[in-house]
């Protein structure tokens, strides 16, 4: 799984991926001075913590560490589960719980990293306008009106799982969209 951890006096915050959360967080506690706070935890691999920390890159601290910029803050609000700090928000860790398929839709979009050079189009890959069936035909199977699991038929869970799968995918470049 994917830890998203705040320093709050430094103002930094660490994206890491553990099998074994406790023992982890014991670890980092103890190599810093000041006092922890766990924001959230997301399921991933350690190919996901890679893409995120490329993502995030332009925040970057050192090692591991990131600083706490608004951007990311959010970005692990809206995807962590993080009952603790945001009670009233449905996370994305919250919707997989729900709809595990989730996972390998948020995993394909943020595997098109890997695969942009010169030209990329996110609009392609989301609507399918020249591949067939888009991320987001994908995506309309697994939350909202037409979701298999009639939890999921929520618009807020569709607009949250939209969010983050759209994000994930890499932006625009040279196609013209914007
Ligand atoms: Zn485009």
């Amino acid at each position: 799984m994917i830890y998203f951890l705040l320093d709050p006096v430094a103002g930094n915050l660490k994206i890491g991926f553990t099998k074994k959360l406790a023992d982890r967080m014991t670890n980092i506690q103890t190599a810093n001075a000041n006092r922890l706070e766990l924001l959230g935890c997301i399921a991933g691999s350690k190919a996901t913590e890679e893409r995120l920390h490329q993502r995030f890159e332009v925040h970057h601290y050192r090692g591991e560490w990131f600083r706490a910029a608004r951007p990311l803050v959010e970005y692990v609000r809206k995807v962590a589960h993080t009952e603790k700090k945001f009670p009233a928000l449905v996370s994305f860790d919250q919707l997989v719980e729900i709809e595990p398929a989730l996972i390998p839709l948020y995993e394909s979009a943020l595997a098109y990293h890997d695969s942009v050079d010169e030209f990329f189009c996110a609009n392609d890959v989301w609507y399918g306008t020249t591949t067939p069936g888009g991320l987001k035909g994908w995506l309309e199977r697994l939350v909202g009106w037409d979701a298999r699991n009639k939890n999921l038929r929520t618009e807020e869970a569709y607009d949250l799982a939209y969010d983050v799968i759209y994000d994930a995918l890499p932006n625009c470049q040279k196609c013209g969209c914007l």
